[in-house]
């Protein structure tokens, strides 16, 4: 065939770099990719960091994982996990190679954008009950009005008792919402700043509007709803004090567009890499290095506390699992690669004039590689080595994987930072993997399916690959 190309097209097509919708080339890979985001729409369910932990520990099981055991030497081929708390998990499965060689680790994360509740949650207002919120994360406050609610959570009762919250999932479940103003009245808000449209302090969950059946009881919608909450769960006003509860979307993860080529879902940032770096893990069974899976929490509000990676609790595990090999863990980092998986945005035509079109990423492209995110200039970044991108470029090129570039935005517009940084600090070659996204941080999060398992094809190869640094 290349015989009927000009000699210029010869040389466009090895001089010059192109990246195509994929489809074009293998119409197979949309099928597959289709197949593939069935079981990922139901990962998408699990709508917190402790939900995605809950549904991942039986998986891991079923598929020969062990708890880590402080002290023994794992051999080739041995698969264990370690749960921090029921909100962070790490996942391992032990290479050929002695982990002396190094390691080939994966980090995503598992928390998302949401209305947590406040620790003194309930009042009355005008004969309705609400639950006062305090965001979670980067959210467009605006966009968290007039959509339906589920209530998500933990809480722990004064006999030490932990009840879970699970309300507006299941099917005939109530739902919630946060009101928005009638535009017949709302010539003052629609002047003001999109920041400004919807506060904070209006971000309450309207939760009830029924008394309670006694007329000495002075706030009796609040009543009501504070005794339903007793019948149902056995909690007090007191117990929101010790509860983690947080509204997230109501909505089903659904495929989107007559063609079902995208899935659109609260919380793909980062449930779409990390659905993605488990089915790599699960799948690579016999590793030449020993791969190590990561999911982290408290990334949307900057990686702080115990469960996040800005917390030892991923460096501790590395120096107890290393421990027993005689190994101390800085020097095993210093051999090691990781893909830190994050979301990127995707060139979004509505909104074209913040893009740069030559070093955006696009939907439908394949996993978007970062060399670093930050912002301004290249400020709080993991920019990756020259030598890391070459690195991981042999691998996905050798195993014929489809990839595109991908900075978060124009320079000066704006930016945002991803866990590669927090990560790069233990002297860690990292660089940020991940799929293009369309409607970050909103309540519906849109993805194409094909990126979605090519990114699984990439954190797969990487964790197969025998390639050396
Ligand atoms: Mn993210
Ligand atoms: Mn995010």
């Amino acid at each position: 065939m290349s015989k009927d190309k000009s000699a210029g097209q010869r040389l466009e097509e090895k001089l010059l770099s192109k990246s195509d919708t994929l489809g074009v080339k293998d119409a197979a890979l949309l099928e597959q990719s289709k197949g593939f985001c069935e079981e990922y729409k139901l990962f998408l369910n699990n709508k917190t960091e402790r939900e995605v932990v809950e549904y991942t520990i039986p998986i891991l099981k079923k598929h020969k994982y062990k708890e880590f055991q402080l002290g023994k030497k794992y051999a080739a081929g041995d698969k264990l996990y370690f749960n921090n708390r029921g909100k962070a998990l790490i996942m391992a499965t032990v290479g050929r190679r002695p982990p002396a060689d190094g390691l080939r680790i994966g980090v995503s994360h598992i928390d998302s954008p949401r209305l947590d509740l406040k620790p003194n949650p309930l009042f009355e207002d005008s004969d309705m009950a609400y639950l006062k919120t305090h965001y979670y994360g980067g959210i467009k406050k605006y966009q968290w009005t007039a959509i339906p609610l589920s209530l998500h959570g933990v809480v722990v009762l004064n006999n030490g008792k932990t009840v879970k919250v699970n309300i507006g999932e299941s099917e005939g479940d109530p739902v919630f919402c946060v009101t928005d103003l009638l535009p017949h009245l709302a010539q003052n808000q629609m002047k003001k700043t999109a920041s400004e449209v919807v506060e904070g302090e209006q971000l309450n969950i309207l939760v009830g509007c029924w008394p309670y059946n006694d007329e000495k009881v002075g706030a009796k919608v609040k009543l009501n709803i504070m005794n339903l909450l007793f019948e149902k769960y056995g909690i007090t006003e007191k117990d929101f004090l010790s509860a983690e509860i947080t509204a997230v979307p109501a909505f089903r993860p659904a495929d989107i567009g007559l063609d079902r080529s995208m899935v659109g879902a609260y919380g793909q940032d980062d449930s779409v890499c990390a659905y993605a770096s488990l089915m790599a893990e699960l799948d690579s069974t016999e590793p030449e290095f020993t791969t190590v899976t990561v999911f982290a929490d408290k990334e949307e509000i900057g990686s702080d506390g115990n469960t996040g990676m800005r917390s030892l609790f991923f460096r501790d595990f590395l120096e107890d699992f290393l421990s027993a090999y005689g190994l101390q863990a800085r020097h095993v980092l210093q051999k090691s690669v990781c893909l830190s998986c994050d979301v990127n945005a995707a060139v979004d035509p509505a909104f074209g004039d913040v893009f740069e079109r030559n070093n955006c990423s696009y939907l439908n492209r394949g996993p978007v590689v970062s060399k670093y995110t930050g912002s301004r200039g290249k400020y709080s970044t993991n920019d990756a080595s020259a030598e890391t991108m070459g690195f991981l470029r042999r691998i996905l090129d050798d195993a014929d994987i489809q990839w595109q570039v991908g900075e978060l935005g124009k320079v000066d517009i704006g930016g945002g930072g991803t866990i590669a940084s927090d990560i790069s600090v233990h002297n860690l070659d990292t660089v940020d993997v991940g799929v293009p996204v369309l409607s970050m941080h909103s309540p519906l999060e849109i993805v194409s399916k094909a990126d979605v398992y090519l990114l699984y094809k990439a954190v797969l190869a990487f964790y197969n690959s025998k390639l050396s640094k």
